[in-house]
């Protein structure tokens, strides 16, 4: 067993317990402050007031189930193969339900960054299971003691939604799950924060028509988590709508950041797979190595 193998099977072993000991202090220091004494927070999952030096930004009852949510990586089916090739792998911490909207919607549109280390810790976690399960690719050259690195790369927000909510949220997600991986993974593998994926200009997007040219009916998007093709038919054919309005969208400003490398593309929320889809055509194109996509939570399919 080489030592990549050895340092993840054992660092899965011991439990995320330890790390929740630093987190409940990383929580600590982001809840105590001045903002916080004028204006008293409310649990964002079911709003009733969270004391104050609480040391958590839910109350004592949500606290346990959010993160009981966050701890069960899967594997959903959302990506269709392109061109052939196999599908990339989404792994995703929790299902978009239950208490898991609330939470996201706090973080991207009511500021509540102090959410970070909680809903981070969910997409570090999916993105250590990924990353396990690649662990053959994560081998250093023989004898070198050069960390193999690979790049955590956050789905793009608009100019419009960063300006409106003063940050960008899938990239402060992925900055926090990359610093609480770095204390997980074995020194023989560093993941780093890359927000290097943005939207394309307007006149340089493809149209509908060339995506469906290019790759045919056969390559749409799926329905999430197994759902059948026929059940789902209508959700599957608004999936390769905004796949075909995807397509040309977004672009990898850095292409030379990316070439060669390994990469994880991260998103808080994964729904018909459009935008990660994109992305990884970019990333490919680009030269980049995708392992597969991370989210901290799916949408599951309608019954
Ligand atoms: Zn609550």
């Amino acid at each position: 067993m080489s030592s990549v193998q050895r340092g993840l099977n054992d660092s899965v072993n011991g439990s995320w317990s330890e790390s929740l000991a630093g987190l409940a202090g990383a929580l600590k220091s982001a809840g105590g402050s001045l903002g916080e004494v004028l204006m008293p927070r409310t649990c964002p999952c079911c709003a009733v007031p969270v004391a104050y030096g609480a040391g958590s930004p839910l109350c004592e009852e949500c606290l346990p189930q959010l993160r009981s949510a966050l701890a069960r990586v899967e594997r959903v089916q959302v990506l269709q193969p392109l061109e052939g090739a196999t599908a990339p792998e989404v792994r995703v911490a929790s299902r978009y339900e239950g208490m898991m909207p609330r939470a996201l919607l706090a973080l991207k549109n009511a500021g509540r960054t102090d959410l970070l280390p909680l809903l981070g810790e969910g997409l570090a976690r999916s993105v250590y299971e990924l990353l396990r399960a690649h662990r053959d690719k994560l081998q250093t050259e023989h004898g070198s003691s050069v960390p193999v690195e690979v790049l955590l790369i956050p789905a793009p927000s608009s100019a419009q939604s960063v300006r409106r909510r003063g940050y960008a949220p899938a990239n402060l997600l992925v900055q926090e799950a990359a610093r609480q991986l770095n204390r997980r993974l074995p020194e023989s593998v560093r993941v780093r924060a890359v927000d290097v994926i943005g939207h394309a200009p307007r006149n340089r997007r493809g149209s509908g028509a060339s995506l469906s040219s290019r790759v045919g009916p056969s390559h749409v998007v799926s329905s999430l988590l197994g759902a059948s093709a026929a059940k789902n038919e209508q959700k599957t054919l608004g999936a390769v709508g905004r796949a075909e309005r995807m397509h040309g969208a977004l672009r990898v400003m850095e292409p030379a950041l990316c070439s060669g490398q390994l990469s994880v593309i991260c998103d808080d929320v994964v729904t018909t797979g459009a935008t990660a889809s994109e992305m990884v055509r970019v990333l490919q194109e680009s030269g980049s190595r995708v392992l597969g996509v991370c989210a901290v939570a799916a949408v599951p399919k309608k019954c």
